[in-house]
């Protein structure tokens, strides 16, 4: 399976000039250099850069993803602050993080708004990157599956709902997993334990549904230049979500290289 290796920039860089010196020192290296790497890589800046970001990657080989959207149905209306899915899609992104744990944490996002996030990002054809994941606390009283388990449901609970979509949620569903306590961090889980835990979400999504069986599952939380190609030696390790690492095009670059 290809890997995905995809950049989380977060509220960054801080002016249009960095965003722009970034996304030309990627192009380059990746248009310069095709064979560079076999992985597809992505990036989502903030909701602000996505149009410019968002053009400028049009007809090249790096995706663009909104770090969010809203969780209202309506293309346009009165939700201050939101950007709809087919507003983001309008803006050049393909596809959209949902689920976070910083918008989970900061923005209390629920079971609900989570699923209609899904929902209207795949009604707007938009590919979606969702995030679970475990806190500290959480993990230390062993309780990580349990906590996936009920975050995975927003996929079934959509599936049940909405089961005309299979067919486009199977196509366009990456799961990311996350564990709270290792995103910018600096500590990682050890490959055997994220191994166990991809192994755990794929059999569940299968369960949910034989179409999501080759749901790619990738891996996030304090990803670098040094530790990825541990993350890339196992089979159900299908990519990486990063945060800090993808702020510089050689860092982020070099954890494609590893995938
Ligand atoms: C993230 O926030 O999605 C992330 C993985 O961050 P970092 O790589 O900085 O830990």
């Amino acid at each position: 399976m290809q890997a995905w290796v995809i950049g989380n920039w977060k509220q960054n860089p801080a002016t249009m000039s960095e965003v722009n010196a970034l996304l030309e020192t990627l192009l380059a290296t990746v248009t310069d250099d095709s064979d560079r790497t076999s992985c597809q890589l992505m990036v989502a800046p903030s909701c602000v850069h996505l149009a410019t970001v968002g053009q400028r990657l049009q007809n090249t080989p790096i995706l663009c993803a909104a770090q969010d959207i809203s969780a209202h149905s309506d293309s346009t209306g009165a939700y201050t602050g939101d950007c709809s899915a087919q507003q983001v899609a309008d803006a050049g992104a393909s596809w959209t993080i949902v689920g976070h744990s910083e918008r989970r944490q900061y923005h209390q996002e629920s079971h609900d708004a989570l699923m209609y996030k899904l929902k209207h990002a795949f009604t707007q054809n938009l590919g979606v990157i969702f995030c679970v994941g475990e806190t500290q606390e959480q993990y230390d009283n062993k309780q990580t599956l349990e906590v996936l388990n009920d975050q995975l449901a927003v996929v079934k609970d959509l599936l049940d709902k909405a089961s005309h979509l299979a067919k486009t949620i199977a196509d366009n569903l990456i799961i990311a997993y996350e564990p709270v306590w290792a995103i910018g961090t600096g500590k990682v889980p050890t490959v055997d334990e994220v191994s166990t835990t991809h192994d755990y979400i794929k059999t569940t999504l299968a369960g949910f549904s034989e179409a999501l069986t080759q749901t790619r599952v990738l891996y996030g939380g304090s990803v670098n230049a040094d530790n990825a190609e541990s993350f890339a030696a196992s089979p159900v390790i299908d990519g990486a979500l990063v945060g800090g690492a993808s702020l510089k095009a050689e860092s982020f670059l070099a954890i494609a290289d590893a995938f």
